[in-house]
């Protein structure tokens, strides 16, 4: 099995977050692994959702939007806006998002605000939605630094970073981060979230007009927490180097 850009079958496309593209936000990472690129905003609103205030419900929210770019497609992908509804793919990747990061954010420590995070696909070639996982990651932890820094807050509410990866069966070998080309060859398609523990948040395996092994999911799961490692190694590099606070 040879990969269509060379790379073994554990290699992680080359990744990187440049940080503060969108000045106005609390804080903004565009992340890109590889030709997938995105951009995650965070900004921070000083009130909770009114179910949340009628349930008498303490602490915060935080919450995901999830949407790809018109011109991050091949072909133009009109917004959903022009069709009047958010359409199916968008609502689950943006609730996936939103369960990631709420699994590693403290709510009651970020106290009574709402954490929006905005996901825009700049340009789409695979692995959007664990690029936008790993991304906003990031922009969450800068935002919360800024929040203790704005003294809004007295302790930081992330209490980890999380990262995601997408994992996959090309011509019977497992594989890590499909680009789109691959994407649309494998048999199985299983993304993988996990925190800097090791932790398991999140996992949607299926398989593609195909059935998968047991070992072929062993594999899979190994080489998905290795590589999350890996990206979250980067994303630490990431936030001590802009770190004011360290
Ligand atoms: N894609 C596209 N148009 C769409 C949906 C997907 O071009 O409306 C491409 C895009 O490159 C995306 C890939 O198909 O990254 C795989 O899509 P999938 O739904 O598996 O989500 P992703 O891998 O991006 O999380």
């Amino acid at each position: 099995m040879q990969r269509a850009d060379g790379r073994a079958p554990d290699q992680l496309r080359p990744i990187n977050f440049e940080i503060g593209i969108a000045p106005h936000a609390t804080a903004s990472v565009l992340v890109a692994m590889g030709n997938t690129r995105v951009i995650c905003g965070v900004m921070v609103e000083e009130t909770v959702p009114r179910w949340m205030k009628e349930q008498g419900v303490s602490g915060g929210w935080l919450t995901a939007e999830y949407s790809m770019l018109p011109y991050s497609t091949q072909t133009r992908k009109p917004r959903d806006i022009s069709k009047g509804k958010l359409d199916g793919r968008s609502t689950e990747i943006q609730r996936l998002i939103g369960r990631s990061l709420r699994a590693v954010v403290d709510l009651e420590k970020l106290g009574p605000r709402t954490m929006w995070i905005d996901c825009d696909v700049l340009q789409a070639d695979g692995g959007t939605r664990t690029a936008a996982i790993t991304g906003a990651s990031v922009a969450v932890a800068l935002a919360c630094r800024r929040l203790v820094e704005e003294k809004k807050l007295s302790e930081l509410p992330v209490a980890k970073l999380v990262g995601a990866v997408s994992t996959g069966v090309l011509e019977g070998v497992s594989v890590v981060d499909l680009n789109y080309e691959e994407d649309k060859l494998v048999t199985v398609d299983f993304n993988l979230v996990a925190t800097e523990e090791g932790e398991f948040v999140e996992l949607q395996g299926s398989g593609e007009e195909a059935t998968f092994s047991q070992q072929q999911l062993d594999e899979m799961l190994v080489l998905g927490r290795r590589s999350i490692c890996e990206l979250i190694a980067a994303q630490r590099a990431v936030l001590a180097e802009v770190a004011p606070m360290g």
